[in-house]
């Protein structure tokens, strides 16, 4: 008896911990099944932490339910970031930020904070200096990081990645004498290393431990969370990050959505047992893909592109893979069961692998969703076969805005009709899948909104919008961010749209992104973000 009353009593607790939830008074905005802009006042959430009911001004009389007034404030969808790599999010933001510094000095004192700050990290990492910003005008030495830190390596990158500079502790850790000859390709002076010589040290620098990667994720999650990020694709999974996420979903601390694709044909074979997972953890980590990649970056002049570089007409960049190895890379991966999501930068890029999802869809059929990852320089000759193929345009809006006069550079005036071409690859009725790539740009959604309906940057630049024949409208945009980016990754039937049945993953934030300016848009901040039914972060 006194067994079956505390059961009871037990179970009474639990009903109500796991009581209905209405989230009421809100200026609810999404892009609906039908692909319209959807206005809505309020959704009621089941104990199991999916929509019961989007609700459109309609009072219900309900018991056992806890109210939540978002006080008239903005709700939208959870927003979906379709390219971003998660754990080197986390790792990024945890190391030194040198990004503005303008003197050596201030290096120095940065350096020394951090230090003690970071007691225990056995080397410090860090970058973002610019030398060109600096009073000094010359680059950093090993003698001046050594004044700050003797006791452990440091090894600090410049702000675009081609140099870093040693103390003598990180030197020695990597065997570095003045004999040392540099690699071809690379130079060493004082303590920099440049380019290709840049590996001597970074190969030394050890792996993360257990420890550093539970933080690194732990700080991912926190960014894309206050940044109004429910979920993201993460391109290029590798075993440790894999097993980093499991880690935090066994644990209950897993509070985004990750949609895994594995680094490549030896990722995918390190991961999982070699197989897709099942959707683990309430849904919040699945491993569904293989990323691959079919070329480089336009800034290095490593993409590959159809004629020579308007700026460097001896190269035309790099193709990674001959047309055999990509379809067999692709094949290994789609008969698996995997999704492919192909990293092409360049219009030879961009053709060679709608070529090779050309023949897989013979194969496989068209629903296979094949992911073009960045589509950022097309042939407008190829942009067509995009559809009839089954591919999916995985694009990053603020690649755009940061990319605009580089691109100008690389390409000339006259191969710019394919670039970035949002608009008509979405009139072609292309699916698109928006997102940032973050850490390579802020994982922050909203610029990125803001890019895709302005072809303008935060500050408004440039006037009138950057080749604007490609902007997309706002719902468009939205699209991209929600509905698109979980069909990219089969996560439809799951999240992407606020509908009975699918998790009750949504943002509450502080402007009508609906009906401001694009740089007011840009400028959104989150109050509050809620996943699975349960507020997991909010704006203090
Ligand atoms: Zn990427």
């Amino acid at each position: 008896m006194r067994t079956t009353l505390i059961a009871l009593a037990a179970l009474l607790a639990s009903s109500s911990a796991l009581a209905d939830t209405l989230v009421t008074n809100a200026n609810g905005i999404q892009v609906g099944a039908n692909g319209k802009l959807e206005h809505f006042t309020g959704i009621l959430i089941g104990d199991d932490g999916k929509v019961k009911r989007l609700l459109h001004g309609e009072m219900l009389k309900l018991s056992n339910t806890d109210i939540d007034d978002a006080g008239g404030k903005t709700m939208l969808p959870g927003l979906i970031d379709a390219h971003g790599h998660v754990m080197a999010l986390g790792f990024t933001a945890l190391q030194l930020d040198l990004t503005g510094t303008k003197s050596v000095a201030e290096l120095r004192q940065r350096l020394k904070d951090f230090a003690a700050a970071n007691p225990d990290a056995r080397w410090i990492l860090g970058r973002g200096w610019n030398q060109e910003l600096w009073t000094e005008k010359r680059f950093p030495t090993a003698a001046d990081l050594d004044a700050v830190v003797s006791d452990r390596p440091v090894w600090l990158g410049r702000v675009d990645g081609h140099a870093a500079v040693a103390n003598s502790a990180a030197m020695q850790a990597a065997g570095y004498s003045l004999n040392t000859q540099a690699p071809s390709g690379g130079r060493i002076e004082n303590g920099l290393f440049v380019d290709a010589a840049m590996s001597l040290i970074e190969a030394k620098i050890p792996a993360p431990t257990v420890a550093e990667q539970d933080a690194a994720l732990g700080k991912a999650q926190e960014l894309m969370l206050s940044n109004g990020l429910t979920a993201a694709a993460d391109m290029g999974t590798g075993p440790d990050e894999w097993a980093a996420m499991n880690r935090a979903g066994q644990a209950g601390s897993l509070n985004v959505r990750i949609l895994s694709y594995a680094g490549g044909i030896p990722g995918m074979k390190a991961i999982n047992g070699g197989k897709p997972s099942d959707w683990l953890y309430g849904d919040r980590l699945h491993l569904g893909g293989v990323k691959l990649y079919a070329d480089g970056a336009l800034g290095s002049r490593g993409a590959w592109l159809k004629a020579p570089y308007h700026d460097m007409p001896d190269t035309r960049g790099l193709q990674f893979l001959t047309d055999t190895q990509m379809l067999e890379q692709a094949n290994a991966a789609a008969s698996g069961g995997y999704q492919l999501a192909i990293h092409a930068i360049g219009d030879a890029a961009n053709a060679q692998v709608i070529s090779t999802f050309e023949k897989l869809s013979r194969t496989y059929g068209n629903d296979r969703r094949w992911r073009i990852e960045h589509f950022q320089i097309a042939d407008p000759a190829d942009i067509p076969r995009l559809k009839p193929a089954g591919i999916i345009a995985s694009m990053q809006p603020t690649h755009q805005t940061s990319d605009r006069l580089m691109a100008e550079k690389r390409l000339g005036p006259d191969r710019l009709t394919g670039a970035y071409a949002w608009q008509t690859v979405e009139k072609l009725g292309v699916p698109i899948a928006f997102g940032s790539d973050f850490p390579v740009e802020s994982p922050n959604p909203f610029p990125g909104l803001a890019a895709a309906v302005s072809r303008q940057d935060i500050n408004g630049q440039p006037p009138g919008g950057w080749r604007p024949e490609e902007r997309v409208s706002f719902q468009q945009a939205l699209g991209g961010f929600t509905r698109g980016a979980a069909y990219a990754g089969f996560a439809e039937s799951r999240i992407g749209g606020l509908e009975a049945g699918k998790w009750a993953d949504f943002i509450i934030v502080d402007r009508d992104v609906s009906k401001v300016d694009p740089q007011v848009l840009g400028r959104t901040q989150v109050l509050e973000t809620w996943v699975g039914g349960k507020k997991v972060w909010e704006k203090r």
